[in-house]
């Protein structure tokens, strides 16, 4: 205690990387604001506090206690200037750091609120460049920044939970679309594989969730698929097969995305009970001149067909690429050649096309 109301905490061992660093003070800062927050009573009354954190970092240069002091008192002004119960820190570029996560979180709460999301579908094709299914892509119309990528958000989605309603979101407005096909001859038989995120999957209500969405809309779940990468196979395994079963014998299926990016071990995959794997766009661009790609579509290709599963590769943007992909065994592409991802109407005008 520095004198009356003033505090001050030290924590010694953050991480080197100062984005690491930042989440780890906003931890502890989150659990203080907490803890001060809980009323008490004193006599009759019921009160709680707040608190204006100002947070200085060491260890760069050869500041002086005295000058750190003097820093963090300065981001506590600026934290109680921004109304109470905040935190603020004083190196600039930590600050804009934080700023732009804060803002961007903000800005998906509206999203979810607003209904800004939409789902672009993108062509898979077989060897007749016929369309026999379609990945549903996650795009977001922002007000003011027009169609933002989903690699830009998706990861503060999954580091805030956000994902999970979002997510949600996903899996009713494809199985919307799957149940509104069922009538449609040129599109019934149409599969869509959406994007599933680990910490979406490893729910322990996802089973139930995805079950919910096919029943209230009437979805046939053979037209259902849902695409997991290898990251999730790190942790957890025996209920991620538990999961996957109980989805199978409803009749859902599963793909493995970017498939040779991750080290999952050949062993689990051996036991996960997958339908597809997915070669990794990152295998198909340079495939015409990397021969360690080819080795490695090749080895995807003799793997898939060794579990009998089918093998579909992605970002596959020129016939040369799709034809030495055919040589190799791979007779299902996703990618440029076909289309880009394209809005439900597109989408519809490109299947009865043909
Ligand atoms: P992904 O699942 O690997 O999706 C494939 C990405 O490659 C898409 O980017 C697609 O537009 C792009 N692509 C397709 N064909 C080609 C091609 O021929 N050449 C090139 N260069 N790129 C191609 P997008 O739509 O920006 O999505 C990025 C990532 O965001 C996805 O990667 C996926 O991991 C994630 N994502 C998208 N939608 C969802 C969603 O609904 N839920 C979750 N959890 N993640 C999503
Ligand atoms: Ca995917
Ligand atoms: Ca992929």
């Amino acid at each position: 205690r520095l004198g009356a109301d003033e505090f001050v905490l030290l924590l010694p061992r953050l991480n080197a990387d100062p984005l690491e660093a930042t989440k780890q003070i906003q931890a502890v800062a989150g659990k203080i604001f907490d803890a001060l927050r809980q009323p008490y009573q004193i006599e009759q009354m019921e009160v709680s506090c707040s608190a204006s954190m100002g947070v200085s970092v060491f260890g760069q240069g050869q500041e002086t206690v005295a000058e750190l002091l003097k820093r963090a008192e300065l981001a506590m002004y600026q934290a109680k200037a921004a109304g109470r119960d905040t935190l603020r820190f004083f190196e600039p570029r930590m600050q804009a750091m934080v700023s732009a996560r804060i803002a961007l979180e903000a800005a998906m709460r509206e999203a979810i609120r607003e209904q800004q999301f939409e789902l672009y579908y993108q062509p898979q094709c077989n060897d007749l460049g016929h369309i026999i299914g379609v990945e549903a892509l996650l795009r977001w119309r922002h007000p003011l920044r027009g169609l933002v990528s989903p690699a830009e958000f998706i990861p503060l989605a999954e580091e805030t939970g956000l994902i999970l309603p979002i997510g949600n979101w996903v899996l009713q407005t494809a199985c919307r679309q799957i149940a509104s096909w069922a009538a449609q001859a040129s599109l019934s038989a149409l599969t869509i594989a959406v994007n599933v995120s680990a910490r979406q999957f490893q729910q322990a209500e996802f089973v139930d969730q995805v079950l919910a969405q096919l029943r209230s809309t009437g979805a046939n779940p053979h037209r259902l698929k849902l695409e997991l990468t290898e990251s999730m196979l790190v942790s957890q395994v025996e209920e991620m097969i538990a999961k996957m079963k109980a989805l199978k014998a409803h009749g859902v299926s599963f793909s493995l995305d970017d498939f040779g990016t991750g080290y999952s071990s050949l062993a689990y995959l051996k036991r996960l009970p997958l339908d597809q794997l997915k070669i990794d766009q990152g295998f198909v661009r340079d495939i015409l001149t990397d021969a360690d790609d080819v080795a490695i579509a090749r080895m995807v290709i003799a793997l898939a067909d060794s579990m009998g599963l089918v093998v579909i590769a992605e970002g596959v943007e020129t016939e040369k690429q799709r034809e030495l992909l055919a040589s190799l065994g791979c007779h299902n592409y996703q990618g440029y050649l076909f289309s880009k991802p394209v809005p439900i109407q597109e989408l519809e005008a490109l299947v009865n096309r043909v």
